[in-house]
């Protein structure tokens, strides 16, 4: 549990958002009629599939459809990421939503269905409760000694005057006493001062100074005495809750190095025997009212990149009671089934193809393709003119959305260069003149294909000549 809290606590401080390909989304852009409105939060244009992703975000939330699968099929740059982020970003921090690529899943570190595992239980979230105690009273003196049994006993850790703490509960001793010593330094704590002491947290807040004083201690719990309360009230009771995933209860039980592991993210390969072990643990926590499982969602894209026995894995893995939605993207249209000689839609095969709710993605307007660069700049904070803006859409819909966006750092790059504030149609064209797009590069290649090395190699099913 210790080990829990520790985790929840270090992630909240790692949750540092940085200028990503995605960052400007923000949710999926519905209103309460589940409508995509135009533009809102970041998005922009794809109603029909921004609608459909927020029908499966309302039925996420009301945990109706676990184990569901979710395909995302469109052409490349038409918003399939963009959309499984916005649903990401609409489910609320306790949701959990893990993002893989396929290709991710091929290392040599671990097997195939080792690292879906590992995805799987990372979109798996436990809702842990605890019960905390808040405890109010007069500071009187500060003494944290190690129960009587055991060599060791007698071990004191003391400041003078200040508030008792005792109890026969080691993790107590070395988890709260510690904590609540250092925090009664910060504080500045002094005897007669009136306290809160959060147990779980070890959180003490100073509330002013008692009036009256008196040494007629209280004792709080069987084991434990801590200070007078100044209106006779001692207790006050209040829930934690940590939320972690499967996956990272695993990692804590799995390696003695325990939960530093996932920062390092050298996780290896989990026995089968610990995720069973944690599994009826996790179990018993919920039959005893304290925890809750919450599926979440677990996004698989570029798909087309697994093999046959990963879309076995999946489509046995989904029929699992805890089974996150799967949602899964591709641009591929019909192509070879990886691992196999047969063709298929999406490169996916027909009995999986067959369990998937699909939702299509369709290529942009001029108007859309100016909305999205115009959003990308906002986020990019770059200061661009209306003529550029203009220039930009327009090599947007002639070359690709994706193109069009990564040129908007490099325009304002070649814009500081000529100590300038606003990037201009001259910066533009420049970096697209630096710069070639897909369809030019293509073209040189096909002028130039002479004077590159083993250009002389047939093509397959072309006669050597
Ligand atoms: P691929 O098939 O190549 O993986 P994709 O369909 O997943 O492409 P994205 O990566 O989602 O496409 O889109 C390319 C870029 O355009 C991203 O930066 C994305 O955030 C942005 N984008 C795409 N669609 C939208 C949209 N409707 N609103 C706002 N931004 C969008």
């Amino acid at each position: 549990m210790a080990e829990l809290r520790n985790l929840s606590e270090a992630r909240d401080l790692t949750r540092i958002e940085r200028i990503g390909a995605h960052s400007h989304i923000r949710g999926l852009g519905l209103d309460a009629a589940l409508e995509a409105r135009d533009v809102s939060e970041g998005m922009v244009g794809q109603r029909a599939a921004r609608k459909a992703a927020g029908l499966i975000l309302n039925l996420i939330k009301e945990g109706k459809i676990a184990g569901r699968a979710i395909l995302l099929a469109g052409q490349p740059g038409t918003g399939k990421t963009a959309v499984a982020m916005g649903l990401a970003k609409s489910l609320g921090a306790e949701t959990p939503f893990a993002s893989v690529s396929a290709s991710e899943i091929f290392s040599l570190e671990m097997s195939k269905t080792e690292a879906l595992t590992q995805a799987f239980r990372k979109a798996i979230g436990v809702r842990i409760k605890e019960e905390a105690e808040i405890i109010e009273g007069e500071v009187v003196e500060i003494s944290i000694d190690r129960p009587a049994s055991g060599a060791s006993s007698g071990q004191s850790s003391s400041k003078t005057g200040k508030l008792t703490l005792k109890t026969t509960d080691m993790e107590t001793v070395y988890e709260l006493g510690g904590k609540m010593i250092e925090a009664l330094r910060k504080e500045k704590v002094q005897s007669g001062d009136v306290i809160t002491l959060d147990r779980a947290s070890g959180k003490v807040t100073k509330l002013g100074r008692s009036i009256t004083r008196s040494r007629d201690y209280d004792a709080t719990g069987p084991s434990t005495k801590f200070v007078r309360c100044p209106e006779g009230e001692l207790q006050k009771r209040k829930e934690v809750v940590h939320c972690v995933n499967l996956h990272e209860i695993d990692v804590i039980n799995s390696r003695t190095q325990g939960f530093l592991a996932l920062f390092t993210g050298d996780t290896g390969e989990i026995r089968a025997e610990v995720r069973e072990q944690i599994d009826s643990k996790v179990s018993e926590w919920k039959e005893e009212g304290k925890a809750e499982i919450i599926p979440g969602v677990l996004f698989v894209d570029e798909v087309h990149m697994l093999d046959i026995e990963c879309f076995s894995f999946l489509n046995n893995a989904l029929e699992n009671e805890m089974a996150p939605i799967l949602v899964i993207a591709t641009n591929r249209g019909i192509t070879t089934i990886r691992g196999t000689n047969y063709r298929s839609p999406h490169g996916i095969p027909a009995d999986f193809l067959d369990r998937l709710l699909i939702i299509t993605t369709q290529p942009y307007t001029e108007e859309e393709i100016g909305k999205i660069l115009e959003i990308r700049c906002d986020e990019e904070e770059v200061d661009m003119s209306k003529d550029a803006k203009l220039l930009l859409t327009k090599i947007g819909v002639e070359t690709s959305l994706r193109y069009a966006i990564h040129l908007i750092t490099a325009a304002a790059l070649a814009c500081q260069k000529r100590k300038g504030k606003t990037v201009e149609m001259e910066d533009v064209s420049r970096v697209y003149g630096l710069f070639l797009d897909v369809k030019r590069s293509t073209q040189y290649l096909m002028e130039y294909q002479n004077q590159y090395m083993f250009n002389e190699v047939p093509r397959v099913g072309e006669e050597e000549a």
